[in-house]
């Protein structure tokens, strides 16, 4: 074969290097190219850094770079989902999933008061593609 066909045939083996791979609980991995990965995909894949809060197999919590409140949270899925506008029946669980995950983490900042917000697309003032629920309150984290 000739080597320039061999070299497409195996670019993608070759290619893992160049994606970000993520482990999710069901033992998929899932990877983008470095050129469609938002922020969020970096800082999943602790490639920058972040104030990291609370995390687990389905959920990271980190704390937001520019603030707008006192304490102003952001979780997003393990599993990248863009946007709400993007969640379709088999994805559905996923907000449920994040707003359960801040109600946890508030009893256990003793957090009695906060909101929660959804920004969906460009028009609802949404700048990352990658979904999160922002966490504002008005109460300071431990
Ligand atoms: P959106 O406007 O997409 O709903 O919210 C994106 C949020 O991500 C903004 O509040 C913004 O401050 C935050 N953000 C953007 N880049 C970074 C980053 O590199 N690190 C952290 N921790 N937050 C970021």
């Amino acid at each position: 074969m000739h080597w320039f066909a061999a070299l497409l045939l195996y670019c993608p083996f070759f290619c893992i290097n160049c994606q970000s791979a993520a482990k999710f609980p069901n033992g998929l991995i899932y990877t983008l190219p470095v050129t469609e990965q938002t922020i969020f995909h970096k800082i999943l894949a602790r490639a920058i850094p972040a104030a990291i809060v609370t995390e687990d197999d389905e959920v990271l919590a980190f704390k937001d770079i520019h603030p707008k409140a006192p304490t102003h949270i952001l979780f997003i899925p393990k599993h990248f989902v863009a946007s709400i506008a993007d969640v379709t029946p088999e994805t559905a669980h996923i907000p449920g999933m994040l707003i359960l995950k801040a109600q946890k983490f508030a009893a256990e900042q003793g957090i009695a008061g906060y909101k929660l917000t959804f920004h969906v697309g460009k028009g609802g003032g949404q700048e990352v593609m990658y979904l999160h629920l922002h966490f504002l309150s008005e109460e300071k984290l431990k």
